[in-house]
């Protein structure tokens, strides 16, 4: 089997396909400390694209209450249960060299010492052929429930005996769940593709996003067995797979009112979002699958060169593009299993922000085209305050009402937002709709 590199995992791995990137790959943040669960997202995807005959129990993007909740249920358990199967004991990072391996960004979250789904695959004679990557098939109750144990939360509501309140404390609440936004990560080495024994999954050169070609596939559903985000779903009414394709005519810049000059638009899930957590974006990717140093995208920004946004299980191995900002409140090692070794840094940086993220953090759904560059001009210092760290101590952020400038892919600028939100008074006088 063919080695590529895996920047997530800080080293190389077998894939079944030889080492091939695209221009320029899509890719997202969601902060998750200001997702509300409200499904906007949901629904905005499912009433463009899963409204018809067959598509009714599938969710391309899906919002689950964690820990509970999973769509398909169970999806994440059943996944980290079959890798310890696989390999007991031995799913561990080593994170010594974290974010300086050999002086490059090779390896920001450490070394991944375990099995990924490829090296785990059961490569035992099988009667529908070898596996490709670890993986199962849900059941069909497993789909039935897109929103299951919604707003559960897990965890003791008293601190001692008899008294109430010990669930609101950070660093760490006693009593949580939060909402985990997900939609397929157009993974650079999807599992999905390598899973396809007909080939008909491949990743746009121009974008990377991932897609199934609908005439070749013939529904044996191995992309949805392999992919251990359970995001390729199947239609029995067309006997086919299905799944996210990234919105790609508006990231082709075809959807004129998003866009009218025809940039970039981000997906409509990114659009709609009423939380304001959702980015998306497309970053440059070298020949060598590196992303091109681009410090003033603010997705690299913050995923790259801040790491304050992170790779939805990237022990998996299959290289996500969707990273999220990790919830300050919800217990360490949960977050660690899911987001890697980089959690606590990124919460820490989440916590008090420096002037220039604190401007970027702004940019989020300033309006629906792709961010290409930001530019900051800088403001007048306008409070500050006292910030209670994760690790107990106080620092003191100093809050500048600085303008964050958001480009397109023609450099046109489309967003112009202040750190400060401007107010308006209202002129005292009497209006007819007044109550
Ligand atoms: S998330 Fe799953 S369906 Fe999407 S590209 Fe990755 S492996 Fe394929
Ligand atoms: S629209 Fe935004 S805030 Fe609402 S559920 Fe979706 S990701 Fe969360």
């Amino acid at each position: 089997m063919p080695t590529v590199h895996n920047w997530q995992i800080g080293r190389d791995m077998s894939y079944p396909h030889e080492e091939r990137h695209p221009e320029r790959q899509f890719a997202f943040v969601f902060n998750l400390n200001r997702c509300i669960g409200c499904q906007t997202c949901t629904m905005s995807c499912k009433s463009t694209w899963t409204f018809s005959k067959g598509q009714e129990l599938m969710w391309w993007n899906n919002v689950e209450s964690k820990p509970f909740g999973g769509y398909p249920q169970h999806w994440d358990a059943k996944i980290l249960a079959l890798l310890e199967e696989a390999n007991p004991g031995g799913q561990v990072w080593s994170t010594a060299g974290a974010g300086s391996d050999n002086g490059s960004d090779d390896a920001p979250y450490g070394r991944f010492d375990g099995m990924t789904v490829f090296e785990a695959a059961d490569k035992k004679p099988r009667p529908d052929g070898p596996q490709q990557a670890l993986g199962y098939l849900p059941t069909d109750d497993e789909w039935r429930h897109p929103n299951i144990h919604e707003d559960t939360a897990t965890g003791s509501h008293f601190k001692k005996e008899g008294q109430y309140g010990g669930s609101t404390e950070l660093p760490e609440h006693k009593v949580w769940f939060f909402h985990l936004a997900r939609i397929c990560n157009h993974c650079t080495y999807p599992a999905c593709l390598a899973s396809c024994p007909r080939n008909a999954i491949y990743k746009r050169p121009e974008d990377g996003i991932v897609l199934i070609d609908q005439s070749r596939c013939r529904g044996y559903r191995k992309c949805v067995e392999g992919c251990p985000y359970k995001k390729a779903m199947y239609r029995p009414e067309t006997r086919t797979s299905e799944k996210c394709i990234g919105c790609f005519p508006r990231i082709e810049g075809k959807d004129k009112s998003a866009s009218p000059t025809g940039a970039p638009a981000e997906t409509r899930c990114m659009a709609a979002c009423v939380g304001k957590i959702r980015m998306q974006g497309l970053v440059g990717i070298e020949e060598d699958g590196t992303w091109t140093p681009d410090p003033k995208n603010p997705l690299y920004f913050m995923i790259r060169e801040r790491k304050i946004a992170l790779p939805l299980y990237p022990q998996f191995g299959t290289e996500p593009n969707g990273f999220y900002i990790p919830p300050r409140w919800v217990p360490r090692n949960y977050l660690v299993q899911r987001f890697g070794p980089g959690v606590e840094d990124a919460i820490e940086q989440y916590s008090c922000p420096d002037r220039e993220l604190l401007a970027v953090l702004q940019l989020f759904r300033g309006g629906q085209q792709i961010i290409f560059r930001y530019e900051i001009e800088q403001g007048e210092k306008v409070a500050e305050v006292e910030v209670t760290m994760p690790d107990g101590t106080t620092k003191t952020q100093e809050i500048f009402n600085d303008t964050v400038l958001g480009f397109n892919k023609f450099d046109e600028e489309f967003i112009r937002i202040t750190v400060e939100e401007p107010t308006f008074e209202r002129p005292a006088e009497m209006h007819v709709n007044s109550i």
